[in-house]
């Protein structure tokens, strides 16, 4: 498997699964293209880390997720800066959490434009520079919610299993190309966004940051143990490889067995 020199572009790379990810394509030869929010200076010694650690070429774009736009011009600013665009991975997502009664109707559309639309946005500028080149790999990183539901979910559930139905529409429009298109479903994965839920769970019912990180994960993932990033991200990087070409319309669940129960 040779990813050397293919153009990568991670949605929402400044932490969690999306930076675990384009540092692991880096590493396997990618010139990547870094996406998301945060503190510049954190960001920017980020980027040169990652080009010190594999020299490669390493960009950031920050587009807000939200803005169609701004997706544009993150799109053709990759394949100016870089030359093309050959693998896809939409990663930036948003959480929030309240019943369906009580749902801030400003967050769930938040969370749709960032969580589902974006992709819409991602895939609508860049499948026309993969068509013409013959290849390309979409890996959408959707979630066990693009499955199955929990409670409290409305905008992130409803807008994973939109991004599951979408990645198969693109996975049959392209599916006599040299372009595949797949969701990858976590489970629990180890990561700030968790560590926040974790934190609203130990205040709520008063017990200590581990006891709720316990209660978490035991409560859906059979496992009784998180994902941790890497593993999301060296499941993207077989899903570009050459191995996996037939590989498409396809959810990839690595959730410590949530979805079998
Ligand atoms: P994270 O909070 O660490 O990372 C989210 C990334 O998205 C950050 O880089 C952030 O800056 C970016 N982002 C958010 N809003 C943005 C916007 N408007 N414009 C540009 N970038 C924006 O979270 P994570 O856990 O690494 O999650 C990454 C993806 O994996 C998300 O789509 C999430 O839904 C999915 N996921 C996570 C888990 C988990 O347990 N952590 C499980 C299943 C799916």
């Amino acid at each position: 498997m040779s990813l050397i020199g293919k153009v990568a572009l991670v949605t929402g790379s400044t932490s969690g699964i999306g930076l675990a990810t384009a540092r692991y394509l880096a590493h396997q030869g990618c010139n990547v293209m870094l996406n998301g929010l945060g503190d510049l200076h954190q960001i920017e010694a980020i980027r040169q880390e990652i080009e010190t650690e594999t020299g490669r070429t390493i960009l950031y774009h920050g587009a807000d997720m939200t803005s169609g736009a701004q997706i544009k011009d993150l799109i053709e600013t990759t394949v100016e800066a870089l030359g093309s665009i050959d693998i896809l991975v939409n990663n930036a997502g948003v959480q929030y959490v309240n019943p369906v009664e009580e749902f801030d109707p400003e967050m769930w559309d938040k969370i749709i434009a960032v969580n589902l639309s974006s992709s819409f946005y991602t895939m609508h500028y860049a499948v026309p520079y993969m068509k013409k080149q013959n290849w390309g790999r979409i890996i959408n990183i959707a979630s066990v919610h693009g499955l199955v539901a929990s409670v409290n979910k409305a905008g992130y559930v409803a807008a994973k299993h939109g991004l599951v139905g979408l990645t198969k529409v693109v996975a049959l429009e392209t599916a006599q190309t040299g372009v595949t298109a797949n969701t990858i479903c976590p489970g629990w994965v180890w990561t700030d966004l968790i560590k926040k839920q974790v934190e609203i769970i130990s205040e709520r019912d008063s017990i200590s940051f581990d006891e709720a990180k316990k209660r978490l994960v035991q409560e859906k993932q059979p496992s009784h143990d998180f994902v941790l990033p890497e593993e999301i991200s060296s499941l993207v990087a077989y899903l570009c490889s050459d191995a996996a070409r037939q590989i498409t319309g396809a959810n990839h669940t690595i959730d410590g067995g949530w979805t079998a129960q």
